[in-house]
């Protein structure tokens, strides 16, 4: 009887502690640093500078390739912008239709660890944060690929943040070259006319740059290695913009309405030059 009563209390010793158990388990496992997710749709979001998570074992980078003058070296976040790619995907499938999602891939982890908007030999110091910058371009390609593969095209948005100007959203395209698909496809007024990304943003109250939309865009939001490497003049077949969003944009209190403008103009563009309509208007549409 003891010996019952003895078993018994392990028993339930056991039961009270496995939760704790699994609990402490998964405290010690580390953190994803690159947030994939498959998608449906021809459209790409990346966001590769927003992330606060430390990569462990891996000091601050000190920039000593750059020092050398091989390019911009910066460790700073742009904050806000992991949190706008996830709300865009939200707003992208609110306004498309339940399922229908774009392709995400954003790097969780702090840029003083690693730029995954720069080549490899300037992205990281430490071998440690190698498989992290890996991880989040090997996701990209992938993508890319697939969305090639299914739809022939595509459109990769690469979200960043800038302190120039908080009212402003500049594109950056390396003036062109990494929409070339669009323009071949489209004529060049699908890059700089009215119904341009651009020219769908402005319409809906945002203030861009270049705008003339076919002036020259701003020398420090070209466009980077990002959108060079998978933008249409790579023979990926898909284009590639990057827009850097100025504070306004990407404060969590102006956050949804960001998102929810530009997914209906995503939404615009798609149907435009995508051959992806969305299923279902917008609010706006619908009590028209
Ligand atoms: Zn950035």
């Amino acid at each position: 009887m003891c010996r019952f009563i003895g078993l018994a209390a392990k028993l339930i010793l056991l039961a009270c502690c496995c939760p704790l158990i699994s609990t402490m388990a998964y405290a010690e496992e580390p953190p994803p640093l690159v947030y994939k997710q498959a998608g449906t749709l021809p459209i790409i979001l990346s966001a590769p500078h927003g992330g606060k998570l430390e990569v462990t074992g891996v000091p601050a980078r000190a920039g000593e390739e750059q020092a050398k003058g091989a390019g911009k070296f910066v460790l700073t976040r742009d904050t806000g912008t992991e949190e706008l790619a996830h709300a865009l995907s939200v707003a992208i499938e609110k306004r498309w239709g339940k399922g229908k999602k774009p392709y995400v891939v954003i790097s969780r982890a702090h840029r003083k660890y690693l730029d995954p908007n720069r080549p490899a030999q300037m992205a990281y110091e430490d071998p440690d944060a190698k498989p992290v910058y890996d991880d989040y371009h090997n996701a990209l390609a992938g993508y890319c690929k697939v969305v090639q593969k299914q739809f022939r095209q595509g459109l990769l948005l690469d979200l960043h943040g800038q302190g120039t100007a908080a009212n402003t959203v500049y594109r950056g395209t390396q003036n062109g070259k990494t929409v070339t698909l669009l323009r071949e496809r489209y004529g060049e007024t699908a890059h700089v006319g009215g119904t341009s990304l651009l020219g769908l943003l402005k319409t809906r109250g945002w203030t861009v740059f270049p705008d003339p939309f076919g002036g020259p865009e701003h020398t420090g939001y070209l466009g980077g290695y990002i959108v060079q490497t998978y933008g249409g003049n790579r023979g990926l077949g898909i284009d590639a913009v990057q827009l850097e969003f100025g504070q306004e944009y990407r404060t969590a209190e102006s956050r949804e309405k960001t998102v929810t403008i530009l997914a209906d103009a995503l939404a615009d563009y798609s149907t435009r030059y995508l051959d992806s309509p969305p299923a279902r208007k917008s609010a706006d549409e619908a009590a028209r």
